[in-house]
C-alpha cells in the first residue's frame, strides 16, 4: 500500500490523500514553482496508525526510501555532521484545524551536526545555535509536551542576562548557552535526553503529529464544527529553507487581493532576517510587502508573477507563505485564501469579469450567512477607535451602551431607555433577564457554543464572548483591559461580527447592502463593488432559483419592507399578534364569554378590525399569494395570569373593595388554567371550542379580498388551519368555512385556497388523509422540531442546548436548523404521501427554518414548492434557494 508521496506525484485534487497543505505543495511543484523538496505520509498511514497504535506495514521503509530520495536530490544527508539535510514536519489535515500539532523545524539538528550546519552557513555559529535551540523548544513543546513556557521563561533569562529586550542580541555562545539549558528542561520532563538521532527525531515527530489528531481541543473542534473523527492528518517532511541567514534572507505571508475588502492588489507582510514562527509570534514589527522590492528586487518580481499565476490558476484569492533564502525565493504553502463576507462577493463579481469563472461558480463562493452578516449595520471605525480586546464574534451585530455587571443592574437601566452591555466572565441561565434587557453581551470567558453565545444568537443579540484580555470583576463593578479599568456607566462597543471590543461609543452606519435591498441604492448608478457584486450575483440566484421566498408578516409595514426584499408573497401571517395590545381585551372577553350573546358581542367588535388588517396586507402584496393563519395563541398568552390575578383579588377583598368582577375572570381564569398551554387549547382546537371565531376570521379575510378586487386590486388570500393532527379537524373547520367564503366571495373572482399547517407529528404522518381536505401544506418546522424532539422551544436553550452543542450531542440548535434526519424526515414523508393523494398540493415551509441556509437546501431536495421567512431573511433565502441548484 502506498502511503508516501513525493511532491511531484500529488495534486490539488486530493486533499482526503494528502490533506490541503500537501495538496497545495504538490500541485505548486508541478507548476514548476519553487517549492522546497519533500514528501507527504497519507492521511491513510495516519488512520492505520490510530486504529492500531502502531505504524503501518511497510510505511517505515516507504519513508526511507522518499528519504533517501530527497538526499539525492539535495546532496546531502538527514543530519549528517559536515553538512546536515534538516526537515519541517508539519500536520496538514483536509480541514484546518485548531488543537493539532502544527510544525517542528531543523529536524535533523544534534550537537554534530549543529557545527557543520554553521559551516555551511558560512561560519554562521549563532544562525546554527539559533536554529538547534528553536527545534529542542519546537520539538519539546509539540512532540514531548514540555511546558512551553519553561522554554520561553529561559529566552527571558538569557536575554534578561544580556541586557535586551531583543533576540538578536543573543550571540552564538548565548544561543549555545540556551540549548544547554533547553536540554535540561528536556531531560527534567520526559526523563530522556534530547534524540541525537536524526531519524528518530523525525520518526517521533511524524507519530506525534498522528496522535495530535486526536487531542482533545481538536477532537472537540470537529465534534462542533461536524468534521468526521475519521479522516486523520497527513503529515509533510520538507526540506528546510532559511529565512534566518541574514539580511538577503526573510519569511514572509502574502495575499492575492485583499482578504478585507477584496480589492485587487498585493497585500502582505514581510519580516527580514527571520523564520515564520517570528512572524506569527509579533517578536518583531514585519513591513509591508512592498518595500520588498527596495529590499529584494528579484525576488519581490518573481514573488508578484508566482501570485498572478497562482490566482489564474487557482481561480480565487490565494494566500501563501515564502521564505527568501540568501536572495533565492522558495514558496512554503498556499491555499484559496479565507476572506470576509464582503471581499466574498466582491471577488466573486471580479473574477467573473476577469472570465475566470462564470456567475453559476460566482453564486458558489458566496453564501446566505455572508450575506446576513452584510446586512448588519456596522461600527464606522476611524483611526480614532483601535480595539482594546478581541474575542470570538458569537452573534453578529454592532452594540454600543453602558456597561452593567449585573442582570438586575440591566433591566433597571434598560427600563430607563438605556442602552446596555452586559458585561460577565460568563453567563448563566440566572442572567437571561439581563441578556433580554441589554443591547449585548460582552463575556470574557467561553467560545461560540458558551451559554452566552447560544442564548444570543437565539434572542438575535449582539454578543462578543471570550474576550479574555478582559479581567472582569462583578463584585467591584469593574473590567480591566489593557491597563485601563472600566467601571460600571462607561460606554463600550462590540462588534458581534468580529469580536472586537473598543472603549466608548463608536459610530455605527448603516448596511449598504440593505440599502441596496430597500431600493434606496441604485447598483447600475453607484460606485460601490460590494453593491454591484451583491446585485449582480442575487439577479443570478433569483434567475436559477426553483424555490419561491415568501416571508413571514402581520403587518402592512413588513409585508411592504418583505416585498422590496424580494418576498413572492406572504407565507404565514400570524393573526394572534393581530389580538395584541387594544385588542386584547376583546379577545379576553371572548375566551371568558359564558353566554352566546357576550360572545358575538366581542365577535362583532372584532370582524371590522380584523377586514382592515387584511385590507392593508393584501393591498402591499397585490397579486401574490397571501397565506393567513387562524388564530393559534397559547391562551396564557392572553389570560391575566393566575397567581397575579389571585393576589389582587385577594388584596382588594382584605380592602373590602367590589370585586364581583374581578372574581369571576379568577374563576373564569381558573378553569381555563393549563398546565401545559404549548400542548394545550391551541390553533384548531381552540376554533373548535369557541364557536364563531374561526368563522369571523375567515369572513373578514374573503371580505377583505372582496373589497380588494373591487378596488381593482388582486387578492390571492390561502387560509391555513393551525396544528391540526387530524383530517377530521380540518373538514370541520373546512366545511363552515367553505358556506361562508361562497357567500362573501360571490361573483367577485375571487378565489380563496383552504389548507393546513403541517406540525404535529401525527399530521406530518398521516399527511395522505390530511392532503384530502388541504389544497396546500405549509410545514410549521418549529412546532415539528418542538414536538418532534420533546424540547420545549420557550426553554431550551438557556436551560441546556448550550451543554448539548459542547458536548457536541447536535452541532447547531435544531431550532435553527433542520434536523434532517429525524423532523427532515417527517417532512419529507408529508411532501410525498401529500403529493401522493394529491397531486399538484402546494407545499411550503414556515417555521424558522425557511430563512436557514442549510435548511433552505433541504427544502429544495424534498421539493417544496416555496420558504417562508422573516423579511430580513428573504435576500438570504433568495441567494441559499439559487445556490441549491446550481
Ligand atoms: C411553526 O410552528 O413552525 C410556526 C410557523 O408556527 P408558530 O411559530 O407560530 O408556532
Ligand atoms: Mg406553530
Amino acid at each position: 500500500h502506498k502511503y508516501v508521496y513525493d511532491f511531484s506525484e500529488g495534486n490539488k485534487e486530493l486533499k482526503d490523500l494528502l490533506g490541503g497543505k500537501g495538496a497545495n505543495l504538490a500541485e505548486m511543484t508541478n507548476l514548476g514553482l519553487p517549492v522546497p523538496p519533500g514528501f507527504t505520509i497519507t492521511t491513510e498511514a495516519c488512520q492505520a496508525y490510530l486504529a492500531t497504535g502502531r505504524e503501518p506495514d511497510g510505511l517505515a521503509g516507504q519513508i526511507e526510501a522518499h528519504l533517501e530520495a530527497l538526499e539525492r536530490e539535495m546532496g546531502k544527508r538527514l543530519g549528517d555532521p559536515q553538512d546536515p539535510l534538516l526537515v519541517s514536519v508539519r500536520s496538514g489535515a483536509k480541514f484546518s484545524m485548531p488543537g493539532m500539532m502544527e510544525t517542528v523545524l531543523n529536524v535533523g539538528l544534534n550537537d554534530q551536526s549543529v557545527v557543520g550546519l554553521s559551516a555551511q552557513a558560512g561560519g554562521n555559529d549563532r544562525f546554527a545555535w539559533d536554529s538547534y535551540r528553536r527545534l529542542i523548544q519546537m520539538f519539546g513543546k509539540t512532540v514531548c509536551e514540555v511546558p512551553g513556557e519553561e522554554f520561553e521563561h529561559a529566552l527571558d533569562e538569557a536575554k534578561h542576562a544580556k541586557g535586551t529586550h531583543n533576540d538578536l542580541d543573543l550571540d552564538a555562545g548565548d544561543l549555545r548557552g540556551l540549548v544547554d539549558a533547553y536540554k535540561k528542561i528536556f531531560l527534567k520532563h520526559t526523563g530522556r535526553e534530547f534524540p541525537q538521532q536524526p531519524r528518530e527525531q523525525l520518526d517521533l515527530a511524524i507519530r506525534a503529529v498522528f496522535e495530535s489528531w486526536n487531542a482533545e481541543r481538536a477532537v472537540l473542534y470537529r465534534r462542533q464544527e461536524r468534521i468526521p473523527a475519521d479522516l486523520g492528518t497527513a503529515v509533510n517532511v520538507v526540506t528546510m529553507v532559511f529565512g534566518n541567514l541574514g539580511p538577503d534572507s526573510g519569511t514572509g505571508v502574502a495575499f492575492t487581493r485583499d482578504p478585507a475588502s477584496g480589492a485587487q492588489g498585493i497585500y502582505g507582510d514581510y519580516l527580514a532576517n527571520a523564520q515564520g514562527e517570528d512572524v506569527v509570534a509579533g517578536i518583531r514589527n514585519t513591513v509591508p510587502l512592498q518595500e520588498l522590492e527596495q529590499l529584494d528586487k528579484a525576488s519581490y518580481d518573481e514573488l508578484l508573477g508566482i501570485m498572478a499565476r497562482l490566482e489564474g490558476h487557482y481561480k480565487d484569492l490565494c494566500d501563501i507563505e515564502f521564505t527568501i533564502e540568501r536572495g533565492k525565493l522558495w514558496m512554503l504553502q498556499t491555499r484559496v485564501g479565507k476572506r470576509t463576507a464582503a471581499a466574498a462577493f466582491v471577488i466573486a463579481g471580479q473574477l467573473v469579469d476577469e472570465g475566470l469563472i462564470d456567475l453559476d461558480e460566482a453564486l458558489h463562493r458566496v453564501n446566505g450567512a455572508q450575506l446576513a452578516q452584510l446586512m448588519f449595520p456596522r461600527f464606522q471605525l476611524d483611526h480614532e477607535f483601535q480595539p482594546v480586546a478581541k474575542g470570538i464574534g458569537a452573534s453578529p451585530g454592532a452594540a454600543s451602551g453602558t456597561v452593567v455587571f449585573t442582570s438586575a443592574r440591566a433591566v433597571e437601566l434598560a427600563a430607563e431607555g438605556k442602552s446596555v452591555i452586559l458585561v460577565r466572565r460568563e453567563t448563566n441561565p440566572d442572567d437571561l433577564n439581563g441578556m433580554i434587557a441589554a443591547k449585548g453581551i460582552l463575556t470574557s470567558r467561553g467560545g461560540k457554543t458558551s451559554h452566552a453565545a447560544v442564548v444570543a444568537r437565539g434572542m438575535g443579540k449582539t454578543c462578543v464572548s471570550g474576550a479574555d484580555e478582559i479581567e472582569v470583576n462583578v463584585p467591584a463593578k469593574r473590567f480591566t483591559v489593557a491597563g485601563q479599568t472600566v467601571t460600571e456607566g462607561d460606554v463600550v462597543s462590540i462588534d458581534g461580527t468580529t469580536g472586537k471590543v473598543y472603549l466608548g461609543e463608536v459610530p455605527v452606519m448603516p448596511s449598504e447592502v440593505v440599502q441596496y435591498f430597500e431600493g434606496s441604492l441604485d447598483p447600475e448608478h453607484i460606485d460601490n463593488a460590494l453593491v454591484r457584486a451583491v446585485h449582480r450575483i442575487m439577479t443570478h440566484a433569483d434567475g436559477k432559483r426553483r424555490l419561491a421566498v415568501r416571508t413571514n408578516a402581520d403587518t402592512g409595514l413588513d409585508a411592504a419592507r418583505a416585498r422590496r426584499f424580494g418576498a413572492e408573497g406572504i407565507g404565514l401571517c400570524r393573526t394572534e399578534h393581530m389580538f395584541l395590545g387594544d385588542r386584547r381585551e376583546l379577545v379576553e372577553r371572548l375566551i371568558l364569554a359564558r353566554a352566546p350573546g357576550e360572545r358575538e358581542a366581542a365577535l362583532a367588535a372584532l370582524l371590522p378590525l380584523q377586514r382592515a388588517d387584511f385590507e392593508e396586507i393584501f393591498r402591499e402584496m397585490d397579486g401574490l399569494p397571501v397565506t393567513v393563519r387562524l388564530i393559534d395563541p397559547p391562551l396564557h398568552e392572553f389570560l391575566p395570569p393566575l397567581e397575579q390575578l389571585a393576589v389582587n383579588v385577594a388584596v382588594a377583598q382584605e380592602r373590602g373593595e367590589d370585586v364581583a368582577k374581578e372574581e369571576a375572570l379568577l374563576a373564569a381564569v381558573r378553569r381555563m388554567h393549563e398546565e401545559n398551554p404549548m400542548l394545550g387549547l391551541r390553533g384548531v382546537r381552540l376554533g373548535l371550542v369557541i364557536p364563531g371565531l374561526f368563522a369571523m376570521q375567515v369572513r373578514a379575510i374573503a371580505e377583505a379580498a372582496v373589497s380588494c378586487a373591487r378596488g381593482g386590486g388582486v387578492a390571492k388570500p390561502e387560509i391555513m388551519v393551525p396544528l391540526v393532527g387530524a383530517v377530521q379537524e380540518l373538514e370541520t373547520v373546512r366545511a363552515e368555512a367553505e358556506k361562508i367564503i361562497a357567500e362573501v366571495v360571490g361573483d367577485s373572482g375571487v378565489e380563496v385556497l383552504i389548507g393546513t399547517m403541517i406540525e404535529v407529528p401525527r399530521a406530518a404522518l398521516t399527511a395522505g388523509q390530511i392532503a384530502e381536505a388541504a389544497e396546500f401544506f405549509s410545514f410549521g418546522t418549529n412546532d415539528l422540531t418542538q414536538m418532534g424532539w420533546g424540547f420545549s422551544r420557550d426553554d431550551v436553550e438557556g436551560a441546556f442546548f448550550w451543554r448539548y452543542l459542547e458536548l457536541g450531542i447536535f452541532g447547531i440548535s435544531p431550532f435553527e436548523s433542520i434536523d434532517r434526519d429525524g423532523v427532515g424526515r417527517l417532512v419529507r414523508i408529508a411532501a410525498e404521501e401529500g403529493r401522493a393523494a394529491r397531486p399538484g398540493l402546494k407545499l411550503g415551509v414556515c417555521g424558522e427554518h425557511g430563512g436557514d441556509p442549510d435548511s433552505v437546501h433541504f427544502f429544495h431536495e424534498v421539493g417544496l414548492d416555496y420558504v417562508s421567512c422573516s423579511p430580513f431573511r428573504v435576500p438570504v433565502a433568495r441567494l441559499e434557494a439559487g445556490r441549491a441548484v446550481v
